[in-house]
């Protein structure tokens, strides 16, 4: 899926590129403990009315071009944002700093999709590249998925060392 399908219309018209460009509207992240979940109004842009909404625990958005505007429903939208990881990666002959594994959590309580109505975790596993729509049991299979995978590669490593040293070595000799 594409970086567009997470974001309701208006946050891709603002921010076109992919999910992991951080909105202007980011505040310092903040340990979701210590966040008092802020209740704030927009106007149902549908109906006219005031809306009332009170954001996820730990929500990083400001919700400033929402609060107080005329929004469809659909359109709001919490997220906790981490810090991004990149690694170089090589695409087409020239590495470059990609985003890897950045995981947030979501919630869109008036989604058509029933499920993103509770909070859900995204990791895009690199540059535009997700595992959408996550519950705790999906992301902990990820974790371990990739848990595993690290222990191959820790493999890996020690093998690459002994190999290295065996052909050197070898080189050395003749
Ligand atoms: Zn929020």
């Amino acid at each position: 899926m594409s970086a567009a399908d997470l974001q309701p219309a208006h946050v891709r018209e603002r921010f076109p590129m992919t999910l992991a460009i951080p909105a202007p509207a980011v505040a310092t992240s903040v340990p979701a403990s210590s966040v008092t979940p802020r209740t704030w109004s927009f106007i149902n842009r549908r109906t006219g009315e005031p809306a009332s909404y009170t954001c996820m625990e730990g929500c990083t958005l400001n919700h400033a071009s929402e609060m107080g505007s005329p929004t469809f429903p659909e359109d709001v939208w919490c997220w906790f944002w981490s810090n991004p990881l990149t690694l170089p990666v090589n695409e087409n002959g020239t590495p470059e700093e990609f985003r890897v594994l950045s995981t947030v959590i979501k919630v869109e309580p008036w989604s058509p999709k029933v499920a993103e109505r509770i909070p859900f975790a995204v990791i895009e596993l690199v540059d535009d590249h997700f595992i959408d729509g996550l519950d705790p049991d999906g992301l902990a299979t990820v974790i371990r998925t990739l848990s595993d995978r690290l222990q191959q590669m820790r493999e890996t490593h020690r093998r690459l060392v002994a190999v290295r040293a065996e052909y050197m070595g070898r080189q050395a000799r003749t």
